[in-house]
């Protein structure tokens, strides 16, 4: 099932151009266009979720699909010694800007604190 005028999607299906690091049968994982981080990758299911509750609740085998194609992306950057941040923006709170659900995998340097700055 895919979006026709979502982004992801639409990279998923090979119409747009992206760096794919690692493909499975139901998740792609390919590098952010505006890195922030010297290891910067987004990890998504290839079935359109608008954002991460929406696959966990829906399909949560597939969740976790994801989280070990960033697990394995994570070694295969060299990223399980010195760690790595992995997260979800979700909706308008969380900076969401593309809704089709996808990890951050961030990596190769000290990321810094969690966020830029507290909103506590
Ligand atoms: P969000 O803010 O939704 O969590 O993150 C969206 C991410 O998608 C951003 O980090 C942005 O740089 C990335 N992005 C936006 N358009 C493209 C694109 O066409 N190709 C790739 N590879 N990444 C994109
Ligand atoms: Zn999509």
């Amino acid at each position: 099932m895919s979006t026709p005028d979502c982004l992801f999607c639409r990279i998923v299906a090979g119409e747009i151009p992206a760096t794919v690091v690692r493909e499975t049968p139901t998740t792609l994982a390919f590098r952010d266009i505006d890195p922030k981080a010297p290891v910067h990758v987004l990890i998504v299911p290839k079935e359109h979720y608008a954002d991460v509750a929406t696959l966990a609740a829906g399909d949560p085998a597939l969740a976790g699909e994801v989280l070990a194609t960033a697990a394995a992306v994570a070694e295969d950057e060299g990223l399980l010694g010195d760690g790595f941040r992995l997260m979800f923006n979700t909706g308008a709170y969380g900076g969401q800007e593309v809704f089709h659900v996808h990890a951050h995998l961030l990596g190769g340097a000290p990321l810094g604190p969690m966020l830029a700055r507290s909103v506590a």
